[in-house]
C-alpha cells in the first residue's frame, strides 16, 4: 500500500471577482515508504499547489489524497489533524520558515515534542545535518543560506515525519550547497524509512535523487516513471523538451525558468492536450480530445 495516494487531484484558487484558476487540474501521484519521488515541472506548474493540498494547507476541490490509509481531501483551512504532523515540509526559504527570534534548538525542540522523542537533543539533531551540536543556542540569522535550510531539515526530521514534502528547498541556495542538501534531504529520509515527496525545477538535482520521476504541465502529471527509464528515453514530448532544455549534456545545469514557446494561463487552458500549443509532435486530436491519464498522457501512447 502506498503511503501517499493522490487520485484525480483537483484545486481551484478563488480570487473574488475574477475567474477560478484550476491550479491542479486531476493529477495522480504516489509515493510509497522509503521510496523518492521527484515532482518537476516548469515554475507555476502546480506542483506547490499539489504539495500544500497533502499537507491539508490548501484545500482540495475535487478528488482524494490517502495518506497513511486515512484520507485527507476534507481537511478544513484552519485545522491540522494531529495525524498530518507526520507529513513534514520543507520549504524554499528556510529564513522564511524558522523564527528569527528564537534560537535554532528550541525550534528542534518543539518537532521533538511532536514526536515524543525525549532520548534525542537538538543538538544530536543539528549533527545528523552535517552542523555541531554547539550551534544550538544560536539563532537564525548567524547561518548561511545552506546551512539554514539544514536546520529546517532537521527541525522537520525531529518530528518523525513519514512523509517528507521538499517544495523547491534547493532553489533558493548556491549552486555548491544544491546537491548537497538535496543528497542530505534524500539519505536522511530513506535512513528513516519515510517517503520524500522532492518538488524542484532542477531536473539534474532530481536525477541525483529520485527513485522515480512525475512530470508535470499545467496542472496534471504528464509522464510518470523511474528516473533512469525517463533519463535514457523521455516519451512524453513535454519531458523530452525539458531535458533538451537542460544546457550541458552531462546533465549538470539547471533547467530554464520558461520553455520556448507562450505558457498558457491556467485560467483558460487549452482544449484537448494542455501541451498542444507548443508541442512539435501535435496531432489533429490532440487539439481536440484529451488524452487519458497514465504513465505517459499523450496520444501518441494510447493506452493498451
Ligand atoms: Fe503532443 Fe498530442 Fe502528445 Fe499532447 S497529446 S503531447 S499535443 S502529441
Amino acid at each position: 500500500m502506498s503511503l501517499l495516494s493522490v487520485d484525480d487531484l483537483v484545486v481551484d484558487h478563488r480570487t473574488p471577482g475574477r475567474p477560478a484558476v484550476r491550479a491542479v487540474a486531476g493529477a495522480s501521484l504516489d509515493v510509497a515508504a522509503g521510496e523518492v519521488v521527484g515532482l518537476v515541472g516548469e515554475s507555476g506548474c502546480g506542483k506547490s499547489t499539489l504539495a500544500r493540498a497533502v499537507c491539508g494547507l490548501t484545500a482540495a476541490t475535487g478528488g482524494a489524497i490517502s495518506f497513511e490509509g486515512g484520507q485527507v481531501t476534507r481537511l478544513g483551512l484552519r485545522r491540522r489533524d494531529p495525524e498530518l504532523t507526520r507529513i513534514q515540509m520543507v520549504f524554499q526559504d528556510p529564513y522564511a520558515s524558522l523564527n528569527p527570534r528564537r534560537r535554532i534548538g528550541a525550534q528542534i525542540a518543539d518537532g521533538l515534542r511532536t514526536a515524543g522523542d525525549r532520548e534525542t537533543t537538538p543538538g544530536g539533531m543539528l549533527e545528523r545535518v552535517g552542523l555541531p551540536a554547539a550551534m544550538a543556542g544560536r539563532y537564525p540569522h548567524e547561518f548561511s543560506g545552506g546551512q539554514r535550510q539544514r536546520i529546517a531539515i532537521a527541525r522537520a526530521l525531529a518530528a518523525r515525519p513519514s512523509l517528507l514534502i521538499g517544495d523547491e528547498p534547493i532553489s533558493a541556495l548556491d549552486a555548491s550547497a544544491q546537491a548537497q542538501v538535496a543528497t542530505l534531504m534524500r539519505n536522511l529520509a530513506v535512513e528513516s524509512g519515510a517517503g520524500l515527496l522532492f518538488i524542484s525545477h532542477d531536473l539534474s538535482v532530481v536525477r541525483l535523487i529520485a527513485d522515480r520521476i512525475a512530470v508535470m504541465y499545467l496542472g496534471k502529471i504528464v509522464e510518470t516513471g523511474p528516473t533512469a527509464e525517463i533519463w535514457a528515453a523521455p516519451r512524453h514530448p513535454y519531458t523530452q523538451a525539458l531535458l533538451r532544455a537542460i544546457p550541458e549534456p552531462d546533465g549538470l545545469g539547471t533547467l530554464p525558468e520558461e520553455l520556448p514557446g507562450d505558457v498558457p494561463d491556467p485560467a483558460d487552458p487549452p482544449s484537448g492536450c494542455r501541451f498542444h500549443p507548443r508541442c512539435p509532435m501535435a496531432m489533429d486530436v490532440c487539439a481536440k480530445e484529451e488524452p487519458a491519464p497514465g504513465p505517459v498522457s499523450c496520444w501518441l501512447y494510447p493506452p493498451a
